[in-house]
């Protein structure tokens, strides 16, 4: 059974910079991670993509190597140096190299990051990305581990014939699971902690302990789990039947499974959403004032919508208006690399926020109202990370898009007073309209036709809310439509799957784009 995902490590968030959180956010997690491993001042860098996976053809243009880099140079996300990383690493003289190769992988999005420190000691890690900035390390120098950046990691190294430390246990009374795993006549032991391992203990194990090497990887998620409380529902029925007996709306659910999930309490968790908020609140005005970025298909069009409203070329004080205004400053912030939140992903982070923003306006929602429609998307898009997830490479547009659309659709019926089943009901009808949309950025830069299918996918959901609160049916409950989207998801061909290789990205007109794109870009980078 998959760990049940969490509302602000799984769904909302990471908050960001680039174009793609499967891309830009889960690479620079596992570059982080992977300076811990090394634990030494960084030298040489060779990152290699296997041939067959869908990074090889697009990881420049979709900004993994913006992530990596900045991972490895301790870069934090929302750093503004993210912009020119290229730039920070002959700053610091730090060679970074990017390789397609060919190595055992049973994932689309893996990467092999090969590390070398000023003192000449390597580490190999191998990592994986699993959609919306989700990552797992799953190999350390031929080591098989499993580390989601959701605990601190003790890493013991030492050989095979080693006493197993037994005291382990009594000197980490706290520590939620130890692991083993065998390389040759190697052994690494890995412990997970919840809370930070304090110096004290760490000392008293380095004294009673045969080891060859001994770390600590830090976490990387807002949220550290094994904390985790137990839920009182299951599923989204007896979600639904928990409401209905306690008469609770979505938003409070929604409050309640991030509480379970973080084991933080009331106020914690409403504080960081309020951040969230903020800072997508912050994107939309962002767009709005004008961007600009190099590497880039589309210029600044979000400012069209109210010049048109003025000249009366467009309906008069429609809320779609808002919407598609809203939904374009937040894209236009994500091309031009300013701060957005990956909502459920980089490239579907326009839905949410931006409907949310134009429904609120329109019947003068408060902060407080705002942030409990946020808690209503979180736990929508939680059922759905249970389900496929959200990485684009494996499923297509319909878990980006998709996922946002049935999201955002709760999150407005949220803001309108709806129950909790109306709410549910209209993420179902939302995700129905959007099964099987495909993955086919023009020119690997997720901007076209990622702007349109935002929109789409945030008038779809005020049109699903508006349909439930009226009282339509669903008639498809949300646990059988979210099951369909990875059935469908198994009959998509892989061509439409983010590879750049089918649907709009290779029409004659993008294979043209991408060509003069690369040209300017290779001339940047060259000058
Ligand atoms: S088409 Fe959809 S899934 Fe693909 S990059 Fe664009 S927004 Fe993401």
């Amino acid at each position: 059974m998959k760990k049940q995902p969490g509302i602000f490590n799984d769904v909302i968030g990471p908050v960001m910079r680039g174009p793609s959180s499967s891309h830009t956010a889960a690479s620079w997690r596992a570059a982080k991670m992977s300076m811990d491993i090394l634990n030494e001042p960084l030298k040489k860098a060779i990152i290699e993509f296997d041939k067959n996976g869908a990074w090889a053809p697009n990881y420049r243009e979709q900004g993994t190597t913006v992530g990596i880099d900045g991972g490895l140079l301790g870069i934090e996300m929302t750093d503004d140096r993210m912009k020119f990383t290229e730039k920070v690493a002959q700053e610091m003289e730090v060679s970074i190299n990017y390789e397609i190769s060919s190595f055992k992988t049973n994932h689309v999005n893996t990467v092999r990051i090969n590390l070398e420190s000023i003192n000449g000691n390597q580490i190999q890690v191998l990592a994986v990305s699993l959609g919306g900035g989700s990552v797992e390390v799953r190999e350390i120098n031929g080591f098989e581990v499993s580390m989601c950046g959701d605990y601190y990691e003790l890493l013991i190294f030492n050989k095979k014939s080693d006493p197993f430390p037994e005291n382990l246990k009594s000197i980490f009374p706290s520590n939620k699971t130890i692991n083993e795993s065998f390389n040759d006549d190697k052994r690494l032991i890995n412990v997970k902690f919840s809370k930070e391992i304090s110096n004290k203990a760490l000392q008293k194990l380095k004294e009673t302990i045969i080891f060859d090497k001994l770390l600590i990887v830090h976490p990387v998620l807002p949220v550290i789990s094994g904390n985790e409380i137990e839920l009182p529902f299951s599923s989204v029925e007896s979600m639904l039947n928990y409401a209905e007996e306690k008469n609770l709306d979505l938003a409070a659910i929604g409050l309640l499974y991030e509480k379970c999930q973080s084991g933080l309490d009331e106020v914690e968790v409403v504080t960081k959403m309020n951040y969230i908020v903020d800072i997508i609140e912050n994107s939309i005005k962002t767009g709005l004032a004008g961007t600009k970025y190099e590497d880039r298909i589309l210029p600044q069009q979000s400012h069209l919508i109210d010049k048109a409203h003025k000249k009366g070329k467009i309906l008069k004080n429609s809320i779609i208006n808002k919407i598609i205004e809203n939904v374009s400053a937040i894209m236009e912030s994500k091309s031009a690399m300013e701060v957005v939140v990956a909502n459920p992903t980089a490239g579907s982070c326009g839905v949410v926020g931006g409907v949310l923003r134009a429904v609120a306006d329109h019947i003068d929602a408060t902060k407080d109202e705002l942030i409990q429609a946020y808690f209503a998307t979180g736990i929508i898009g939680a059922y759905f990370a249970q389900g496929p997830g959200f990485s684009a490479e494996e499923h297509g547009c319909q878990v980006e898009c998709g996922a946002s659309a049935g999201m955002a659709a709760a999150g407005i019926v949220q803001l309108f007073g709806g129950t909790a089943r109306q709410a549910v009901d209209a993420a179902s009808m939302a995700i129905q309209n959007m099964i099987g949309l495909v993955c086919d950025p023009i020119a690997d830069r997720v901007e076209a036709p990622c702007l349109g299918k935002n929109v789409s996918a945030a008038v779809n959901a005020l049109s699903s809310a508006t349909m439930s609160c009226a009282g339509y049916n669903a008639l498809i409950p949300l646990n059988e439509v979210i099951e369909t989207v990875s059935t469908v998801s198994s009959q998509m061909p892989t061509c439409v799957k983010c590879t750049g290789k089918g649907g709009l990205a290779i029409t004659k007109t993008a294979c043209m784009i991408k060509e003069k794109l690369n040209t300017n870009k290779a001339h940047l980078v060259s000058n």
